[in-house]
Parts: structure tokens; C-alpha cells; sequence
């Protein structure tokens, strides 16, 4: 593919009338034979969304990640359109659309559960200047989830380009002509796998922070490289993530964690100080040799996310969370049990609460997903009494399943005892029922020698009036 951009590349460069300078950018327009995108590539669905708009007289393309991801000849996630409809003008051509958000109005498409995205040109803002969330004149300037309101201003295709974030994101593929109109030389970028914001970074970055982790995000996916002053503010700036509305960075989180390249993410995020602002609580588990518990578990859960959504199977967010805070839960245990004399078990509960109210201030996970992370958290405790009859009915638990397997990620970064669990398990989820009642049976002597051993102990205590007052 790269062959062919370098093609359409030189030849578009010489002809003077489709190159044309936008403020700071330059539009090249590359005409149907010179680049590979072909319509077959496009889903059924966002074609039939652009000709019905290009069909009514409205300017129609195809925009952002699909047009990136199909220069790189990958499957584009989704299929975003940009027009110069209004939303409203949007919903007069289809009966199955709904308008969403309530500051910028974007037209969702819906074709059963895939939806196509329609956003109006976005247009300047008049007196923009670079605003930081953080800066209090600033922050009546930019709606609830941290994005600019000047961005709620339609506009023409040229502006909306300088409102894209990154040259190889402000790529439109006209349905009118299927020519792509590269506005800020994303296909040279493309080419050279280089992210680069368009215009000032540290400006762009203030506007809108989550640029920093879109970077990281991309970079990582598209296996490129950020171009060094794209990449240079971000250490610095990586704290204004924290004044982003926690719901965004849930959905953020999910996009760089759980989208197929997670583990890579993770290891840039850290790279550039961004990971702390959103997992502020595992920061003190982290240690110099990167080697901690918290940092195997770390790494053995991105990369079995990974893996599993390389083969298509099923995620989870509530496991990738458990997973992830569950030695901040275990510590903050012990300390509250030292502390407070409570329990282990009481201790735990509260540790859970505490741990998931603190990070629900910088990710706002669902409580759907919480009363999950809970689940499995608990299970774990439950795992390791599998006498009498509790074996059978931990197999009958809903989150079983997700518990085994987080158990036995524990069991490959603490090995011991923790393994030998798991493998336990493992042997019993497979067992016939003969195999299982003997494995239990085994537990069920076990248990019965110690109960013995202890009461023999306890004995000589028991004759004290106090201890029997106590029992
Ligand atoms: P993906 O493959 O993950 O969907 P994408 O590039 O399509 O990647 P989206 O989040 O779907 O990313 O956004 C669509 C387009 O909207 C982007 O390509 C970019 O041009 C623009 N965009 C999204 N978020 C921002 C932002 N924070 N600032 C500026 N432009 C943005
Ligand atoms: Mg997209």
C-alpha cells in the first residue's frame, strides 16, 4: 500500500490545481485512480448514509479512522461521516435516526445495532484561543465532557480539518468524486507512521486534553511512532487529565485497555506519566524494576485481554478491573485489619468499598461493572474453602468462571500455595463425578484431621471459666 501512497504522493505534488493552502494547512486532493480505497472496503450501511446525503444535494464523506485504517489496508472500527447537513437537516433524510448530545448535536444512523455517526462541520469559534480545563477563566468555555464549546459551531469542511486532532484523522473520502481530500499530509504520515497533531501541540493538548491519550492510543494501535513535538508536552501536561469528567475517561480507558493492543498502551501510557492520572491508586504498587505484583498482574491481564480479543472472545471491563486494583484491595485490607481489629474478611469488604469509591473519582466505571468487580473480588476469599458441599456450589456461581481465571493469573504471579489452588480447581472444573466427590472427599479428611488436631489443642484452654464464656 505504502508503494501506492508514495505514487499518488509525488504525482498529486505536481499538479498545482489540486494542491491549495488552507490558513496553516494544505489540501491536497488525490483523485480516485491514485489512491487504493475502493467502495467494497465501506460498509453497506455508512454507503448507503453518504449517497442518500450526497443524493439530496449535501456534501457527503467519509471521515476520521475509516479513511486512516483503509490507506492502511486494515478494518476500520467504525464508519464516521462528516456533511455539511445540519442534524436536523440529517433527520429529514432518515426515518431510523436519532440526534445525540446535548451541547454538539451529532446524528446517529441506526441500521439495527451498528450505527453510523453523523457530525455536521465543525467551524471556529470567534476570539479562539487556547484554553486549559484547568485555567478557571477557561472553564465556562468548554461543555461537561472537557471538549471546547467553540467546537458547537458548524462550519465548512476546511475548518473542520484544523479542528481534527491528527494529520492522518483529517483524511476525507468524497463520495461524490471517491477522491480523498488530505488536508494536513496525513498520507506522507501514513507512509512514515508518524501521529502528528495538527497546529501547536501544547495549544492543542490545553484545548483538549484527551488529545495526550488519543496519541498514545493511536500510536500504539498503528504501531507509529509520535513525532517529537507532537510527543514533547505531554509528560508535562499529562495532569490536566485530571480535571476531565471521569465519565469520558471510562470510555477512554476501555478504548486504549481493552481494543486489542492494551498491554502496548499501557507500557506507552506509563512512559508519559499518563497512566497515573488514571489509575492514581496503583502508582504506589509500581516499583523501579517494574517487577511488582501489581505490575505481573498488570501485564499478565492486557495481554489475555489482548489475546482474547485477537481470537474473538468474549470481555469483560469488570475483569480487567478487578484484576488491576486487586493488590491495592489486598494491602488496603491488611491495613485496615491491623488497624481497625476488624476481620480479614470485614476488612476486605471495606478495603472494596474504599478502593472503588477512590477510583471512581478519575475513571466513573458503571455500577454494573462494580458489583462485578465486587463478585469476583469476593469469590476469591470463597475460592479456597472447598469442603463439604461449598465446591459444588461455587461451580454453580454466576461469576465463576471469571473468578477461576483470575485466580489462576494470581496463582502464575504468586505461585505457592495460590497455584496449587488454582491448579485444584482447574482439575476439578474437568473431573466426571466420581473424580470430583473423591477430590472433595480428599478435602473432607483433610479438614476433619486438623478440626481434630485444633480441638485437641484447644482443650486444655476450654477448662478456663473465660474461654468457655467466650465459646
Ligand atoms: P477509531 O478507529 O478508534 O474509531 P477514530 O480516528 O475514528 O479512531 P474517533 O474517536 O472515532 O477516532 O473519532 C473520529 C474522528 O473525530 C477522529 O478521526 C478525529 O478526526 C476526530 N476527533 C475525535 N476526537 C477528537 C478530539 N478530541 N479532538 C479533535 N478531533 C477529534
Ligand atoms: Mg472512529
Amino acid at each position: 500500500m505504502f508503494n501506492r501512497v508514495t505514487s499518488f504522493c509525488r504525482k498529486v505534488l505536481n499538479r498545482d490545481n489540486k494542491v491549495r493552502e488552507i490558513d496553516d494547512l494544505k489540501l491536497e486532493i488525490i483523485p480516485r485512480q491514485e489512491h487504493g480505497i475502493s467502495r467494497k472496503d465501506i460498509s453497506e450501511n455508512a454507503l448507503k448514509v453518504l449517497y442518500r446525503l450526497n443524493k439530496a444535494g449535501y456534501e457527503a464523506y467519509l471521515v476520521g479512522g475509516g479513511v486512516r485504517d483503509l490507506l492502511l489496508e486494515t478494518e476500520p472500527k467504525d464508519f464516521d461521516i462528516a456533511t455539511n447537513a445540519t442534524p436536523d437537516e440529517v433527520r429529514k433524510l432518515f426515518r431510523n435516526c436519532r440526534l445525540v448530545g446535548r451541547r454538539f448535536r451529532l446524528a446517529h444512523i441506526l441500521f439495527g445495532r451498528d450505527v453510523i455517526e453523523v457530525a455536521t462541520f465543525r467551524g471556529h469559534h470567534s476570539g479562539e484561543k487556547s484554553e486549559s480545563k484547568g485555567d478557571k477563566n477557561a472553564s465556562q468555555s468548554q461543555s461537561n465532557d472537557g471538549m471546547l464549546l467553540r467546537d458547537n459551531v458548524y462550519g465548512t469542511i476546511d475548518e473542520d480539518a484544523q479542528r481534527r486532532d491528527f494529520t492522518v484523522n483529517a483524511l476525507y473520502y468524497n463520495i461524490d468524486d471517491f477522491s480523498v481530500r488530505d488536508y494536513a499530509g496525513g498520507v506522507e504520515d501514513l507512509k512514515n507512521r508518524v501521529i502528528r497533531l495538527i497546529g501547536d501541540p501544547e495549544t492543542r493538548y490545553r484545548e483538549d486534553p484527551v488529545r495526550m491519550l488519543r496519541a498514545v492510543r493511536f500510536a500504539a494501535k498503528l504501531n507509529m511512532e509520535i513525532n517529537a513535538a507532537t510527543a514533547a508536552p505531554i509528560p508535562a501536561l499529562a495532569h490536566l487529565l485530571r480535571d476531565i469528567p471521569s465519565a469520558r475517561l471510562f470510555e477512554e480507558s476501555l478504548k486504549l485497555l481493552q481494543s486489542g493492543h492494551g498491554y502496548d498502551t499501557y507500557v506507552m501510557l506509563r512512559e508519559y506519566n499518563l497512566f497515573s492520572p488514571l489509575f492514581p491508586i496503583l502508582e504506589e504498587h509500581f516499583t523501579e524494576d517494574r517487577n511488582s505484583k501489581c505490575e505481573q498482574m498488570m501485564a499478565l491481564v492486557l495481554k489475555s485481554t489482548d489475546e482474547r480479543i485477537a481470537t474473538q472472545q468474549r470481555i469483560n471491563p469488570a475483569f480487567m478491573y478487578a484484576a488491576m486494583l486487586w493488590y491495592p484491595l489486598e494491602t488496603r485490607a491488611e491495613e485496615i485489619a491491623f488497624e481497625s481489629g476488624l476481620s480479614y474478611y470485614d476488612a476486605f469488604m471495606v478495603a472494596a468499598n474504599d478502593i472503588l469509591d477512590e477510583q471512581v473519582k478519575s475513571i466513573a466505571i458503571p455500577r454494573r461493572f462494580t458489583a462485578m468487580i465486587r463478585d469476583i473480588w469476593q469469590l476469591q476469599l470463597r475460592l479456597s474453602r472447598r469442603s463439604g458441599t461449598r465446591a459444588y456450589k461455587l461451580l454453580e456461581q454466576q461469576k465463576f468462571r471469571a473468578a477461576y481465571d483470575f485466580l489462576d493469573m494470581r496463582g502464575n504471579v504468586e505461585g505457592g500455595q495460590l497455584s496449587e489452588l488454582a491448579q485444584w480447581w482447574n482439575d476439578f472444573q474437568r473431573a466426571d463425578r466420581d473424580d470430583r466427590n473423591d477430590m472433595v472427599q480428599v478435602l473432607n479428611k483433610a479438614s476433619s484431621t486438623k478440626k481434630v488436631r485444633r480441638r485437641r489443642k484447644a482443650k486444655p484452654r476450654r477448662r478456663k471459666p473465660q474461654s468457655n464464656q467466650e465459646s
